[in-house]
């Protein structure tokens, strides 16, 4: 058993979960090293606005040291006031107000959103000589004093624990769960950007102002939100914490335009462009306003995610190994639920292994029997979220008189 004082911790991926997880583990002084297999942080497209909650909210004032907490505070989106529900032509069929007594930047009453590329270079702040970038792991061999982690260039490392927090197609898992594959919803996002300017801003509808939006049409759907910086995060970084360099970055609306994937062309092979010309023919009926402003996206920056989830998994027996985020529970976007569980992960596996036990397989196994409850429940409202996006759902709301009701938290 290993004995968590001296314990060396090896984190396969830099995404939200491990670099939350290194930032408590190295502020607890336990020995963590992240390896990530992009070379750079920016290598890939992986969305722009993230809603987040008390869960980040909890998860991030554990985990991160002060200044690093208020610099993500300040430099999150103003938050959103309701919630709405809209025609294609902008006709509001539904309305739930966030409630304005709780305070949306206290981390236990969190509420916002954030833009993602900040939030990772916040999270990657003063762990650099920590995160080994370019090293994807391939494998690992797990024997009774510790761990073999190898990797695709053929290089080895030697660590007490890997916690597997690859994302989707984890490696880590691949070994540790064999069976366990996320399945394909059948449906397709299609993201995209638009900067906001003296052009875009006055074209942004009152009800997407108000807050993050649901419009549907049809078998298309489309979510749109809006990140408006509450401080420039150059700016906020001087300020707060000097000795961090974040890049500048302006407010932007974040849309995505989704249909089950029988509704679409086919999509294989398509560029930014080509994306962006299919999400701009499935609304081309749509009002003008919704028309111009996807008309005025940053088209180079278009995406497309195939949703994905888990199924629930019975419990396996602890060892040295384990997994966070969505090497475990992956989930659909729909409720914006799946980096702040991956928070509440990093979290909760962090006081496990520094709570002072000793035992780090009996760590492990506290926090996988947890984990296994709130993720699993997790991905199954993301489901329920996702069916209720389906075109059946949206076309009983369309036919319902307007509702009104105050929420606690909105996206
Ligand atoms: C478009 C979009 C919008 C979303 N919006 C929201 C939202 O609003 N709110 C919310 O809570 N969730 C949202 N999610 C979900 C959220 O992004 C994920 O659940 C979250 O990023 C999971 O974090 P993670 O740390 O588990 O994995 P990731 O953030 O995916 O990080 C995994 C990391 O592991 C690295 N990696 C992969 N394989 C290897 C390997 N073999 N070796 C080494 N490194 C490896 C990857 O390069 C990556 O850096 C959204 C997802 C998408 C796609």
């Amino acid at each position: 058993m290993a004995d968590t004082s001296g314990l060396r911790v090896a984190i396969a991926g830099a995404g939200l979960g491990g670099l939350c997880l290194a930032q408590g583990l190295a502020r607890a002084g336990v020995d963590v090293q992240v390896y990530e297999r992009d070379a750079t942080a920016d290598a890939r497209r992986q969305g722009y606005r993230l809603h987040v909650d008390a869960r980040a909210g909890l998860a991030l004032r554990r985990c991160l040291p002060a200044d690093l907490l208020r610099l993500f505070l300040a430099t999150a989106s103003r938050p959103s006031r309701a919630f709405t529900v809209l025609s294609s032509r902008l006709r509001t069929l539904h309305v739930t107000h966030t409630d304005p007594d709780r305070d949306p930047y206290r981390p236990a009453t969190l509420a916002t959103s954030v833009d993602r590329g900040t939030f990772r270079e916040i999270l990657s702040a003063g762990l650099d000589d920590r995160i080994h970038r370019g090293r994807e792991l391939d494998g690992y061999e797990a024997d009774p004093a510790g761990v073999t982690l190898r990797f695709a260039d053929g290089s080895t490392e030697r660590a007490d624990v890997l916690v597997g927090a690859d994302g989707i197609n984890s490696a880590v898992r691949r070994t540790l769960l064999p069976d366990v594959t996320p399945a394909d919803t059948g449906a397709r996002i299609i993201y995209g950007r638009t900067p906001l300017d003296a052009q875009t801003r006055p074209l942004v509808p009152a009800a997407l102002r108000d807050g993050f939006t649901a419009i549907v049409g049809g078998r298309v759907g489309m979510a749109a939100g809006l990140v408006e910086f509450r401080q420039p995060p150059p700016e906020a970084a001087a300020t707060i914490a000097p000795g961090v360099r974040l890049t500048a970055a302006g407010d932007y609306l974040m849309w995505a335009v989704s249909a089950r994937r029988e509704h679409l062309p086919d999509l294989a092979g398509l560029d930014a462009a080509g994306l962006h010309a299919v999400a701009a023919d499935a609304i081309r009926r749509w009002h003008p306003d919704l028309r111009a402003l996807l008309a005025r996206a940053a088209v180079d920056e278009t995406f497309l995610v195939r949703v994905r989830s888990a199924e629930r998994v019975q419990p396996w027996r602890p060892g040295r190994v384990t997994l966070l985020g969505d090497a475990i529970h992956a989930m659909s976007p729909a409720r914006g639920s799946g980096a702040n569980t991956a928070l509440q992960d990093a979290s909760n596996l962090c006081a496990a292994l520094t709570s002072g036990g000793g035992d780090a397989v009996a760590a492990i196994g506290a926090y996988e029997e947890k984990m296994r409850d709130y993720g699993f429940a997790a991905v199954e409202a993301s489901r329920r979220a996702e069916r209720r996006a389906s075109p059946y759902w949206l076309w009983i709301l369309e036919r319902l008189p307007v509702r009104n009701r105050v929420a606690g938290g909105g996206r």
